[in-house]
């Protein structure tokens, strides 16, 4: 039976109006598996309203008691949380022990950082230079929150988790291409009686519901994730209105490897940075700048490691590389993989479509691809592809290798492995990067900020600067 999403508009849960219907699809079949609510700006205004009337109350509890109710939201997705990874690899196609072992523990645990958070933001005061002064933080009042579809609900709890505890309501609004995991913690929310309006989730497309919660003027805040494309589009908008905006964008990361690097291990760290969620993840290393001396062994090496990477149906627990998200990102990655031929990069494994027999022949499947001979200023080597696709270029010093990572437009992350610590240092310093490893990658603290330079974002997620992002600050000055 095929599955039908609702929207969570204050307490109740709504099904789509009459006809208004979007397909779900699984990725690893290409079949619709499940059917979406085709929002609209009227689900938005309703959500708004409930929103705002549950604001007081929500904002004037104390501390601890919007951390209880985050606590017992994470509690409830912990204890589903085979559920919660089961719908996910089937949702997004990815496999299933990244979900399990990664992205929901990973949600958990965005839920319970920010409940802990809650109560640790503290005012700040001063004193002595004029009277005394303290800063309040307090929370907006109605914030939106867009996420993506390549995290669908570690990104989703990335953003709620922040704006419920600062003292805000919410009305969210997943990816309409992996709805299913929002939707289902809505339901927990209720399950578990959140205090109505508090949490509200639209579906449905971002043109229309992400559009006008952009627009919608009751909302105070948009914390956004996704495309480039359209963070500049929301920057316009909310620019015209003074809305508070945070932007987490595209990426072309760069992989630093000097010849010295650290070898134990290395090879599959750096097929995991580059293949890891089939390359859809915004902090993917998609460009592998190598030393020149190194370059023919770590690219052999490279090569060989990826021909084994297991690519399958995600439910199998022995996958590695699951499918991409959908048909038409599928087309994309392979138009960027025909691009590359055009340009005159050499493919050496991978470079088409890879559908495995059974089950999944009809998913969306391209095989791990390396490619190389292809210079820094290529579109291949500047334009984000968001796919299983990792290009070499090797390097002959530390001042080349920095203008090759840092010739595109985004500047999201970037890695260095190296075991020269003063280079690593050096090397960082000057990169155009928001996030910047050495000798690992992915490697979090949520205390951390969050975010990128140049065209891949506005503003830092994570920790303080979240909580900051959405509480405006008032400053009080007492004459003494
Ligand atoms: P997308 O921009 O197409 O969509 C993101 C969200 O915005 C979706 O919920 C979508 O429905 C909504 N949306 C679309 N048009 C809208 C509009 N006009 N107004 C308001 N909302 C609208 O991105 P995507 O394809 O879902 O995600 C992939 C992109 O996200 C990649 O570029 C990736 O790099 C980026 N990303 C960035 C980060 C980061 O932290 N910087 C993390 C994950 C993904």
């Amino acid at each position: 039976m095929t599955l039908r999403l609702t929207q969570l508009i204050g307490a109740h849960a709504r099904p789509a109006k009459s006809e208004g219907w979007l397909d779900v699809h699984e990725p690893a079949t290409g079949a619709r598996y499940a059917l979406c609510p085709d929002g609209d700006a009227d689900d938005v205004a309703a959500a708004v309203e409930a929103a705002q009337a549950a604001f007081p109350a929500w904002s004037a509890l104390p501390t601890s008691e919007r951390a209880h109710w985050l606590h017992r939201l994470a509690d409830a997705l912990q204890s589903k949380l085979e559920d919660f990874a089961q719908a996910e690899s089937r949702d997004a196609g990815k496999p299933l022990p990244l979900a399990r072992e990664v992205e929901i523990p990973r949600a958990v645990a965005n839920l319970r950082f920010f409940a802990a958070a809650a109560t640790q933001f503290a005012s700040e005061s001063h004193h002595g230079q004029a009277g005394l002064n303290y800063t309040l933080r307090q929370p907006l009042g109605v914030v939106g929150c867009i996420s993506p579809w390549n995290l669908p609900l570690y990104l989703f709890t990335w953003k709620i988790a922040p704006a419920l505890a600062a003292g805000n309501c919410v009305v969210a609004k997943p990816s309409e291409v992996t709805p299913v995991t929002a939707w289902m913690l809505g339901e927990l929310a209720r399950d578990i009686g959140f205090p109505p309006g508090v949490l509200n989730i639209v579906q449905g497309l971002g043109p229309k519901v992400g559009q006008a919660l952009v627009d919608h003027p009751g909302i105070k805040a948009i914390s956004f994730t996704g495309s480039t494309a359209v963070g500049l589009r929301i920057a316009a908008t909310c620019a015209a209105s003074l809305k508070k905006v945070s932007l987490e964008l595209g990426g072309k990361n760069p992989t630093l490897v000097f010849a010295d690097a650290p070898r134990t291990g290395l090879i599959d760290q750096l097929a995991r940075s580059a293949f890891q969620n089939s390359g859809q993840i915004c902090l993917c290393g998609s460009r592998l700048l190598i030393e020149r001396s190194a370059y023919a062994d770590i690219r052999d090496e490279l090569v060989a490691r990826v021909k084994h990477l297991r690519l399958g149906d995600p439910l199998d627990a022995a996958t590695q590389q699951g499918p991409l998200v959908s048909q038409a990102h599928y087309d994309k990655v392979l138009g960027h993989i025909e691009l590359a031929r055009a340009e005159g990069g050499s493919v050496l494994c991978g470079g088409h479509a890879a559908p495995p027999a059974g089950r999944c022949e009809n998913g969306w499947f391209v095989a791990p691809t390396v490619i190389e001979n292809l210079g820094p200023y290529t579109r291949t080597n500047t334009e984000e592809i968001f796919g299983p696709v990792v290009t070499l270029q090797p390097f002959d010093d530390e001042d080349e290798a920095l203008a090759f990572a840092n010739a595109t437009p985004y500047g999201l992350a970037a890695s260095i492995w190296t075991s020269d610590l003063r280079r690593a240092h050096r090397v960082a310093e000057r990169l155009e990067a928001g996030i910047v490893w050495v000798n690992t990658w992915l490697e979090r603290d949520l205390r951390t900020p969050f975010g990128g330079m140049k065209q891949s974002g506005l503003g830092r997620e994570g920790g303080l600067d979240a909580m900051r992002f959405f509480t405006d600050s008032k400053n009080i000055c007492i004459n003494l």
